[in-house]
């Protein structure tokens, strides 16, 4: 491909999708754009999935991304409840048989909820909007429910659930929820967010087999069972589309660090479904983050149209639970060493204020904080230039 493409073929209409298309524009491409979406629905955001849709707060309307009118005002051609079926050279067939011819593609098909063997089709998942009201509808007449997966989602879904006085088991296979995402410090604070919330939560959990609609069997010969039953053990990438392209697929799609699919000149991929190059580690790396989709997308508009493109800025995410907000700031992955900033959760004081630092040997990698957005905020700048450990104490030091 040389100069700009005439026609983008965005496939997936969730963030990453839509962030790619706004973004396209706004880094003035001309040319055509073409959205499409499995779902039913025009893009909406995933977060308050969990959170103010679940609880009832939100009417489901006020996640939508982008409306028809402004899809009309952007020029995108969107075309949802029609999966793309298949990647050919130079085109996208759908699954009604349509085929979308263009010279430049973005995957954007983001996670499916992972199942587990065995898993009763009543099961919940909670991925997408119908998946919201069917728990929703469920939970509305629930005394009881059982959690398969300590993780960010099961966690705000046990939370929301506490707050109608429904009895929560969790069940976690790790013996600290949260390791692989906070390290066993963190993940140890996280789990008592549900305990003093007021959940069963049983880590070390083996799960030995469903036993009916709503009822487990562990390894250690305890039944379980509950009104309702959440599967939360993450996602799958959607990528059974891709099959005969030649990518591998083994973990996502790899891409360099602008968003280029690897072996595949004029296709990038963004958000959770794409493994981008990382300049940091040296491997690729998926990041299933709200920003960090949004922040791709703007790399790869950027270079689709021939732009220059600035790295990724540093990662964020969040979550709220049991009337907390815990937001993570970079790297936590890299660290060595875990240190509180502020609070004293760490040593079995109260989670709410409480901050602590990730370090890479002297070097600020990370900063996690529970219901603290201003001291969080206070050390974001710190993070991206990994600034030093007396630093970063100095800081906290002075209050
Ligand atoms: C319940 C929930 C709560 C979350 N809370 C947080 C949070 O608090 N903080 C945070 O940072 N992140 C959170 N996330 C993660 C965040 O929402 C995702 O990282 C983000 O949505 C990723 O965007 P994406 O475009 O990659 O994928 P998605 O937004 O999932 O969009 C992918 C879209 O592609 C469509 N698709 C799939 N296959 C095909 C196909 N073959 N053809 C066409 N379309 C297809 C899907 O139907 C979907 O609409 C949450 C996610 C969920 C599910």
């Amino acid at each position: 491909m040389t100069g700009q493409p005439q026609h983008v073929v965005v496939v997936g209409a969730g963030l990453g999708g839509i962030r790619t298309a706004e973004q396209l524009r706004a880094a003035g491409f001309q040319g055509k754009i073409s959205l499409v979406g499995a779902e039913p629905h025009p893009p909406y955001d995933r977060p308050p999935l969990s959170k103010q849709v679940l609880t009832g707060e939100w009417a489901p309307e006020r996640i939508v991304l982008c409306g028809k009118p402004r899809l009309d005002d952007l020029g995108i051609d969107a075309r949802f409840g029609e999966p793309a079926v298949a990647l050919h050279d130079g085109a996208v067939e759908l699954a009604d048989g349509a085929r979308l011819t263009a010279d430049a593609f973005v995957i954007a098909t983001g996670v499916a909820a992972r199942r587990l063997p065995g898993q009763p089709g009543t099961a919940h998942v909670l991925r997408t909007l119908d998946d919201t009201f069917a728990l929703q509808n469920a939970l509305a007449t629930a005394r009881s429910l059982l959690i398969v997966g300590a993780g960010f989602v099961g966690a705000e879904v046990a939370g929301a659930a506490r707050a109608r006085d429904i009895t929560v088991t969790v069940l976690e296979a790790m013996p600290v929820p949260f390791t692989r995402a906070l390290g066993p410090e963190i993940g140890a604070v996280c789990a008592r967010l549900l305990t003093e919330g007021g959940v069963d939560l049983r880590t070390g959990a083996r799960l030995e087999r469903f036993t009916g609609e709503s009822s487990v069997d562990l390894a250690d010969g305890t039944h379980l069972t509950a009104d309702v039953l959440l599967v939360g053990v993450g996602g799958t990438p959607e990528l059974g589309w891709l099959a005969g392209t030649g990518i591998d697929t083994s973990d996502g799609v790899p891409c360099d660090a602008r968003g280029r699919v690897e072996g595949r000149p004029g296709t990038w991929a963004v958000g959770d479904v794409a493994a981008w190059a990382d300049p940091v580690r040296g491997h690729r790396h998926r990041a299933e983050h709200w920003t960090s989709a949004t922040d791709q997308a703007a790399v790869v508009a950027r270079d689709i149209v021939g732009a220059d493109t600035a790295p990724l800025p540093t990662p964020y995410f969040w979550s709220d639970q049991f009337g907390l907000k815990i937001q993570l700031v970079g790297r936590p992955d890299l660290a060595d060493t875990v240190l509180p900033l502020h609070g004293t959760a760490l040593d079995g004081g109260p989670v709410k204020g409480t901050v602590a630092a990730y370090f890479a040997g002297e070097h600020l990698v990370a900063v996690v904080g529970f219901g603290a957005p201003r001291l969080v905020a206070r050390y974001r700048r710190l993070v991206g230039p990994q600034a030093t450990r007396t630093e970063v104490m100095a800081l906290a030091a002075a209050g």
